[in-house]
């Protein structure tokens, strides 16, 4: 095992003392309780942040309105797709460096941070740059007739909504992180971030770049600690907009908090226990392939990754046994080491969780391979694969968030597409087949806010993403996002 040398900078930057970013400078917080940062692969403390008290809270949202009513209401929208272009740049150019922090307090390969953690968030930022100087509303001619001569004319503009938190999870940090933020800068909002307590660090090293490339102090603020903090942010009076990005439960309890606290609206992008469906004409080295790369990668803490695996039951036997070899084959090792394939869970409940599943497995299910942790250092357990019983095993239920997915057979589209519809989410879906025909009509009857063919968990910038049912509220990306960061102000003219 070889693991990549530690950067002297990242070095430097564990070793700071972590609190808050507010107004353009680290602020830390010393009487405020401390949150050790864990490195899933050792077990070991890298670092500590502070749990931010109300009143820590309130200095980042103060600040976050002075920006958003002062110099960034002042930027104009080029010179705002300027900034975040530039902050684009600083991503690429710090690359290595925000890789290996992230890696250190995820558990995420050093390949992944490069990859989606640092480059596309770049790629993200890019496009969304791009709609800075594109936020308009329309001209409308006005219906009602004219009495005496006079006319109307009518227009809309897309106005910020004002300051927006920002509620990150664990798993994709920067990454979601920046989501919300290119979102809120974009049309004008300002943000405040609160990262998740087990993955707070590389954000705070993205708003010093933020700050190096043009975004005046206060625009993007960061607070950090955990749930009490999370929930003091989102029903803060000042906030205009919640986005929240976790678990359902979470997700109910920050809605409610919004509501209540003063009408904030939220948007939700939650949980999900994601079907792929293998048809009986099925390119099974592609599907397997597919399986491979899309529900284990990060070790399956992916919210859009497949969990249920439909197959037609002339297929099945042929896929668990090379998904099974193949999994055999990835390298197990330190997210730091490159030549590994599959690394740590992230965090100590979250390993305990997955645990817990292996044993419901075992007694109601039937593992085909691994279903085991793996003794020695870190979080580690092994890529695995369970054979349903019938669709009410608890494994084809719950969302695992984990390396496991649950297989079962099914025989007709009918019942294909009830299997596929029976579950309280609905964030995304596939269809593996060369039949078009058949995707293109079982695609309009699948309850889910993304369904791909013959692939999964592919994200792209331009193309709408969030859940139906359960699975969240409102979308990111593509121009969707727009209506959820604005306000439409009508106004009439008489002449
Ligand atoms: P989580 O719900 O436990 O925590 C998410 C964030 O909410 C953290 O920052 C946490 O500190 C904060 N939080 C906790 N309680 C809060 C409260 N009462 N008020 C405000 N904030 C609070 O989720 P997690 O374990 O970090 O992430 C895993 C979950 O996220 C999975 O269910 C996964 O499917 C989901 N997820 C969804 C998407 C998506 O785009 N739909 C993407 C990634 C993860």
């Amino acid at each position: 095992m070889k693991e990549v040398p530690l950067l002297p900078s990242v070095q430097a930057f564990l070793e700071r003392d972590h609190g808050n970013f507010i107004d353009g400078q680290f602020v830390i917080e010393a009487s405020a309780e401390k949150i050790p940062v864990i490195n899933p692969d050792t077990g070991n403390v890298i670092s500590y942040i502070r749990n931010s008290s109300a009143s820590a809270i309130n200095d980042a949202v103060q600040s976050s309105l002075t920006s958003f009513r002062g110099k960034w209401a002042e930027t104009s929208p080029y010179q705002k797709g300027m900034i975040i272009n530039k902050l684009a740049d600083l991503l690429e150019q710090n690359s290595e460096e925000l890789a290996q922090i992230e890696t250190l307090c995820s558990g995420k390969s050093i390949h992944l941070s490069r990859a989606f953690e640092v480059g596309q968030s770049a790629v993200f930022l890019r496009y969304y740059a791009g709609w800075a100087t594109k936020i308009n509303g329309e001209t409308i001619t006005p219906s009602l007739p004219s009495f005496n001569g006079e006319k109307y004319t009518a227009f809309t503009r897309r106005e910020p909504v004002g300051v927006v938190a920002g509620i990150v999870p664990w798993n994709f940090s920067v990454m979601i992180g920046i989501w919300k933020i290119a979102s809120a800068l974009v049309t004008g909002c300002t943000v405040v971030i609160k990262p998740s307590e087990f993955t707070p660090l590389t954000l705070l090293r993205v708003a010093e770049l933020a700050i190096e490339a043009g975004v005046p102090a206060g625009a993007f603020n960061i607070v950090n600690g955990n749930g009490r903090a999370g929930q003091e942010l989102i029903s803060h009076p000042g906030v205009s907009k919640v986005t929240f990005t976790g678990s359902v439960p979470t997700g109910i309890s920050v809605a409610k908090g919004a509501m209540e606290a003063n009408l904030t609206r939220a948007t939700l992008e939650l949980g999900g226990k994601n079907p792929a469906a293998l048809l009986h004409d099925v390119d099974a080295e592609l599907a397997v392939q597919g399986l491979i790369t899309t529900a284990y990668v990060h070790q399956g803490q992916v919210c859009a990754s497949p969990e249920r695996i439909y197959v037609h039951r002339s297929r099945i036997d042929e896929i668990l046994e090379k998904l099974s070899k193949g999994l055999a084959q990835l390298k197990i090792g330190s997210p730091m080491d490159e030549s590994a394939q599959f690394g740590p869970l992230a965090n100590s409940g979250h390993f305990q969780k997955v645990k817990n599943y292996f044993d419901i497995a075992r007694k109601e299910s039937e593992i085909i391979c691994g279903g085991e942790s793996l003794g020695g250092r870190g979080y580690y357990v092994q890529p695995t694969v369970v054979l349903a019983k019938s669709s009410n095993d608890t494994l084809l239920r719950e969302e695992v968030f984990g390396p496991i997915t649950t297989f079962l057979p099914f025989d007709t589209d009918e019942e294909l597409i009830s299997l596929m519809n029976d579950s309280p989410f609905g964030l995304t879906a596939s269809l593996w087949t060369n039949d078009m025909s058949k995707a293109l009509r079982l695609i309009p009857r699948i309850e889910a806010g993304t369904v791909w063919v013959n692939t999964h968990t592919f994200l792209d910038p331009s193309v709408p993403f969030g859940g139906v049912k359960a699975s969240g509220m409102g979308r990111e990306f593509g121009g969707a996002f727009i209506d959820d960061y604005t306000e439409l102000k009508s106004v009439m003219i008489r002449y």
